[in-house]
């Protein structure tokens, strides 16, 4: 059950897309860096988000390895930017409890609430130990 406001909801929606410029300003220094200044003016025309085409596809199709963690990154916002539009941005993926508004502001692209992270962490970290 979403328990975030519509206020709320555009809070973490502004965070998002603070994140998602950043990010593409550092796509866009890295291409200019390198050998790649045509792709970097080319993303001056780039579709933008209007909803029809991601912006991580786009660029995962222009195959720029350089930029990975940032198409990674990118690729959670756009998920989660789904999730605002749909009102399910602020539910645990595993648990479907809400994650918490302050959570949210401070990891924008959190999936799970803060016991199932860390339930998710230590499984990762200790998954070679079973039987704790
Ligand atoms: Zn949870």
């Amino acid at each position: 059950m979403s328990q975030m406001t519509k206020n709320e909801f555009a809070q973490v929606e502004m965070k998002l897309r603070e994140r998602q410029s950043a990010l593409l300003e550092e796509v866009r220094k890295e291409l200019d860096q390198r050998e790649n200044q045509h792709l970097a003016s080319v993303m001056g025309n780039h579709p933008g988000d209007s909803g029809d085409v991601s912006l991580a596809d786009w660029l995962a199709d222009l195959n720029i390895l350089r930029v990975d963690r940032q198409i990674r990154e990118l690729r959670e916002i756009e998920t989660k930017l789904a999730q605002v539009r749909e009102g399910t941005a602020n539910e645990c993926v595993d648990c479907g409890k809400p994650i918490g508004l302050q959570r949210l502001l401070a990891y924008p692209t959190a999936m799970r609430c803060v016991a199932c992270q860390e339930k998710h962490e230590h499984i990762y970290a200790h998954g070679a130990h079973p039987g704790l």
